[in-house]
């Protein structure tokens, strides 16, 4: 770590002696979030503004209680949003809990229907399922091999530190704080805890799937280079909290509508002027 010369003060013997204070290393967010004002003034506004004018401003609305919204996301990693509600209506049928019925109110951005209204599973009965009741359950989702364990650890790890399955108290968290808790769970990322925290709570915090994250590197909002876990913090940097949501509905819309992973439409989109992919410079 650097050291910088800090003050020159007297010793009792009458010489001197320098102190040194340690240099706060960079945040490399923030350092691109300068970077991307200084280059590129006004690009966030820019393709904030065109987004919403092709695909509206998302209202936010909780979808689900933030245990469903866990499980339900992580029945979505690397599958359809259609298939991780089919695993997660199989999951309900197979664990019923009683408790109240649910409506899914997912709105844009989500790739599925919708769930069906309906209660939530008994988690306490998904956790202590044996292993092979509980891939059975989940299979029409696929990846049911590795999800079920990570759900079952998940179930665990809270029950364990809360007494129960409810994950209401993250929303008297800071953002950070609660995506902090969540990640400490094996198999749960910052996309994962994002996703729960901003839909379940509005909490101001961008999930970066692979289609905000091809979007966003395209246009030149993150660096080529990035990590999906430095594009969550540089995101953090870039946005105003109160566009978070409004940036990641509209780039995943943006990503399944025209800036597919091949054959990306650029004649029909509405950023195509400021887009590095396009033209490398575009300011
Ligand atoms: S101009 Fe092309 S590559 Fe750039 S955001 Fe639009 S569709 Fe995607």
């Amino acid at each position: 770590m650097a050291l910088r010369p800090s003050s020159v003060r007297a010793t009792k013997s009458g010489g001197k002696r320098v102190t040194r204070r340690k240099r706060r290393p960079p945040d490399p967010a923030k350092a691109w979030a300068r970077r991307l004002a200084r280059t590129r003034p006004g690009l966030v506004d820019f393709v904030l503004q065109e987004l919403a004018g092709r695909y509206g401003r998302p209202v936010w609305q909780r979808r689900l209680d933030p245990t469903s919204e866990l499980v339900l996301t992580i029945l979505s990693q690397n599958s359809a949003d259609v298939n991780a509600e089919r695993a997660f209506e199989s999951l309900r049928a197979a664990f019923p809990s009683g408790a109240g019925v649910e409506i899914h109110e997912p709105g844009p951005g989500w790739g599925g229907r919708g769930l069906t209204p309906g209660a939530p599973p008994d988690w306490a009965a998904v956790e202590a399922a044996p292993i092979g009741q509980l891939v059975e359950a989940i299979r029409p989702g696929g990846l049911a091999v590795q999800k079920a364990p990570r759900i079952q650890a998940a179930l665990r790890h809270i029950r364990e530190e809360r007494g129960n399955h409810s994950l209401e108290f993250l929303g008297e968290m800071s953002a950070l704080e609660a995506r902090d808790w969540l990640t400490g769970i094996d198999g749960i990322g910052k996309k994962t805890a994002s996703v729960l925290l901003l839909f379940s709570f509005g909490l101001p915090l961008m999930p970066v799937d692979r289609h905000v994250e091809r979007v966003s590197k395209r246009i030149g909002l993150l660096p080529a280079k990035a990590t999906s876990d430095q594009a969550h913090d540089e995101y953090l940097a870039v946005l105003e909290p109160d566009r978070v949501l409004e940036a990641h509905v509209n780039l995943i819309q943006h990503g399944r509508v025209i800036c597919h992973a091949r054959n990306p439409e650029h004649d029909r989109c509405p950023v195509a002027a400021r887009c590095r992919f396009v033209d490398p410079r575009a300011l």
